[in-house]
């Protein structure tokens, strides 16, 4: 199943718990638009390299659309819009004025130099003008996009149209009109909704173990605050190119120092080697995917251990593999919910930059702990009044948000 195929499923898993005209569920199988581009590459050596890129436009009936940029070799055409649509399903739930959209390059930035990133970056940013804006689509960071590229983004935006736009894009640097708090903010909504989770069930306190897949700007501060803020032990971290495994708990700052050294995680010193799958297999209480999608499937989800899954990845679980671990009694918190802090903090970034009213930190983690905490609960509600998965339930109270807007909109071209 292809993560467009994925997002059909769930869809269709939540329509009975709705009160909604099938027209509206059949709208939200399709992207409303998907712009392809062909971006030609100038390379370090003189040669070029033509790269395809996509920006898709799901469902704007909440507002613009919203959704990062993600720059990896398996970028295709499909799996942009699969992403576009758990935007639209992750903006409503975290009632945003958002719809959802997504983009991304099939490339390894690995493969290219800094000045080749960004080239291919402007490049990106020129193809996609016309189809953007502040009011129409803003990207944002996602997989190996960071600040610097979306301040490249900005840049070749505003020198296009021959104004200033703070807002067409999120994820800024701070330094360039990004919001204090969007860094952390994607590992830090998922640690608000994991300690709400863990009061529902008496559970915040205890002495839980944690395995944590990926070591990216997601997973890196899922670990770190996961450990400070929650008290949790982490046993378990990993990167693309393997994990780290020890029972006895990961320090955050060496596990840093010794990526930062080796360029890796896996071979840190004080721990057992593991593999991806390993990990995710590993005796822990809670287990974190930050990373891709698909690594929790039919064939690994009977034999995961753990009790709860926070999804800080996007779509890292099939809804064969969510409904054998429904089957297993293990909560997972989907990634609409868990991974949900980024989009929030990327529409504080937004609010600030069309102000010029800019926000403390605390303040911004503040609004971002009030707004995760109360989906949260409203999500639990429904879980609970039907008796069906978390996710079941997000998608419930995210469908019924959008097409409740839909249908005041009416259907027309
Ligand atoms: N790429 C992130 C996500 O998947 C953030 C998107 C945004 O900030 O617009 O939620």
């Amino acid at each position: 199943m292809n993560p467009y195929e994925m997002f059909v499923k769930q869809v269709d898993e939540a329509t009975p718990f709705l009160t909604v005209e099938p027209e509206y569920i059949e709208i939200l199988k399709y992207p409303k638009e998907v712009m392809e581009v062909s971006i030609p590459l100038r390379l370090d050596d003189g040669g070029v390299k033509v790269l395809k890129g996509w920006r898709s436009h799901h469902n704007n009936a909440l507002g613009p659309y919203k959704g990062g940029v993600r720059y990896h070799p398996n970028v295709s055409r499909e799996e942009v819009i699969a992403l576009s649509s758990w935007m639209t399903i992750k903006c409503a739930t975290a009632e945003l004025p958002y719809g959802g959209g997504k983009g991304g390059v099939s490339v390894n930035p690995r493969d290219l130099s800094p000045a080749e990133v960004e080239r291919l970056s402007r490049g990106y940013a020129m193809a996609i003008s016309r189809f953007m804006g502040t009011d129409i689509d803003i990207p944002a960071p996602d997989v190996y996009t960071n600040p610097q590229i979306m301040s490249w983004f900005v840049d070749t935006y505003e020198k296009i149209h021959g104004k200033s736009e703070p807002s067409c894009y999120t994820g800024k640097p701070v330094e360039a009109g990004g919001s204090l708090g969007r860094g952390d903010a994607t590992s830090r909504g998922g640690m608000y909704v994991l300690r709400e989770l863990l009061k529902e069930q008496g559970l915040l306190g205890k002495d839980l173990t944690v395995a944590v897949q990926g070591f990216g700007n997601v997973g890196g501060f899922a670990h770190k605050l996961i450990a400070s803020d929650l008290g949790l032990k982490i046993v378990a971290s990993s990167d693309s190119r393997g994990g780290a495994y020890n029972t006895k708990g990961l320090e955050y700052a060496a596990v840093r120092k010794h990526k930062t050294d080796t360029g890796s995680i896996s071979g840190f010193a004080e721990a057992e080697r593991v593999s991806n799958e390993e990990l995710l297999e590993l005796d822990v209480d809670i287990l974190v995917p930050s990373a891709l999608e698909g690594v929790i499937t039919a064939a690994n989800a009977p034999k995961i251990k753990a009790k709860i899954v926070l999804e800080l990845a996007n779509g890292p679980t099939t809804p064969e593999a969510d409904q054998i671990l429904a089957d297993k009694g293990v909560i997972v918190i989907p990634d609409v919910l868990a991974n949900a802090g980024g989009v929030t903090v990327s529409c504080f970034e937004w609010i600030q930059g069309r102000t010029g009213d800019y926000w403390t930190e605390e303040e911004v983690h503040q609004k971002l702990d009030k707004k995760l905490t109360t989906a949260f609960h409203q999500i639990w509600k429904i879980k609970q009044e039907f008796g069906i998965r978390t996710r079941q339930a997000a998608y419930v109270r995210a469908i019924s948000r959008i097409v409740g807007a839909m249908r005041f909109k009416g259907i027309w071209p």
